[in-house]
């Protein structure tokens, strides 16, 4: 049980990041991606995590390749990590082609006229292409591709260093689309003989084989994020989040909880009022209840409290939320931290109580809170 006696009652939460763990974590991915090799895609602050942070965390244990999703994110991330290859998966638009220049960082191209661009502006640098093999979002069609490889057997037109596509359903092995979007990019691959390529995300990786490629790019699974939802989550946890105990309470059957009223004790009930809410990125569609919003009719998110689960009361508040804490004695309550998530309620179980996935809620936990990355790396 981890120490939280200096914890700070400044703020209402600790968000604690086990370097280790994320190291492990890629260490493990790049393993099972032999010999394929492993890039990082630290996009979004690397998931709410902090790029600058975890980029060269990450470039410790080995990774040398990072996608981003915006220029922005590169530029920030260049400056810490000024040898390693960087992709922006937005790709390039008039105004920020200097800037990727200068910077040495790679976009990853979604268009003819991106592609148009890149080969007129780029000054030969090296470039992605993305083809879409299903997702509808981003990318050449895999029609298109055929043109372009055409062109740029002919005259050679951009320095293309990578091909690569994104998977819609590699939460789910056994989805049909997997095999009918491997199938289009080994397509597309044999277009392009030379070229490295890559389709595997962190549920790619998992699956392994045909899926490798030349690279994988897993991001949620380096994160401790279940990627695969069919299986066992082999990654090790790397977040964990403490909400602070602001108070205790003692109120009775039949009095109600929060806003709404929604919740009306069914028991004398024990309260313990935590100092974190929806402004931080707990989402208020965990609350206990009082949500219409959550068809999916779970009870609502849990915390634990020293081998005690706890189950959330009433709705969240914006920085505030009750757990049930009725069972659990006052010298463990003393302690004065619920874990809302963590290695006993994982992020995977958290946002699901709150009718979303783990990549959501990572990407949400805000800036109050008290923030620490633990490693013994020396
Ligand atoms: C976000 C993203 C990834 C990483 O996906 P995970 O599921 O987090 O591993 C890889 N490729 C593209 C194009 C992405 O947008």
């Amino acid at each position: 049980m981890p120490n939280f006696s200096h914890g700070s009652s400044h703020t209402g939460g600790r968000l604690t990041i086990d370097l280790d763990a994320l190291q492990a974590n890629y260490t493990h991915l790049a393993w099972m991606a032999r010999p394929a090799k492993c890039a990082a895609v630290v996009k979004a602050d690397a998931y709410g995590l902090a790029a600058h942070i975890i980029g060269p965390a990450l470039e410790r244990a080995g990774c040398k390749t990072f996608f981003v999703a915006l220029a922005h994110e590169a530029l920030r991330l260049r400056h810490v990590c000024p040898d390693a290859t960087i992709y922006v998966f937005d790709g390039v638009y008039e105004n920020s082609v200097d800037a990727l220049i200068q910077t040495n960082i790679t976009p990853v191209l979604n268009s003819l006229d991106q592609i148009e661009l890149w080969a007129r502006l780029g000054e030969r640098k090296p470039c992605a292409v993305q083809i879409d093999t299903g997702m509808n979002r981003f990318g050449l069609t895999v029609d298109e591709a055929a043109i372009f490889s055409s062109i740029h057997r002919a005259q050679n037109l951009v320095n293309l260093k990578l091909i690569l596509s994104h998977l819609a359903c590699g939460s789910d092995p056994n989805h049909r689309m997997n095999a009918e979007q491997l199938k289009k990019f080994q397509h597309v691959r044999s277009l392009f003989p030379d070229i490295e390529s890559s389709l595997a995300n962190s549920a790619g990786t998992l699956m392994g084989g045909d899926f490798l490629c030349d690279w994988v790019r897993p991001g949620i699974a380096i994160y401790g994020g279940e990627a695969i939802s069919t299986m066992a989550n082999p990654m090790k946890p790397v977040v964990t989040l403490h909400a602070r105990i602001g108070q205790i309470r003692h109120a009775k059957k039949g009095e109600s909880v929060s806003y709404g009223a929604s919740h009306v004790l069914t028991r004398d009930t024990k309260i313990a009022t935590v100092i974190v809410g929806y402004a931080d990125g707990y989402p208020r569609s965990g609350s206990g209840s009082g949500i219409p919003l959550r068809a999916n009719g779970s009870a609502g998110a849990a915390g634990y409290i020293d081998g005690y689960r706890v189950p959330l009361l009433g709705r969240v508040t914006m920085d505030i939320c009750m757990f049930d804490v009725t069972d659990v004695p006052d010298d463990v309550l003393a302690k004065g931290w619920v874990e809302l998530i963590g290695k006993n309620i994982t992020l995977d179980e958290a946002a699901k109580a709150a009718g979303t996935v783990g990549y959501e809620l990572l990407t949400s936990l805000g800036s109050r809170y008290e923030r620490s990355y633990i490693s013994t790396e020396s």
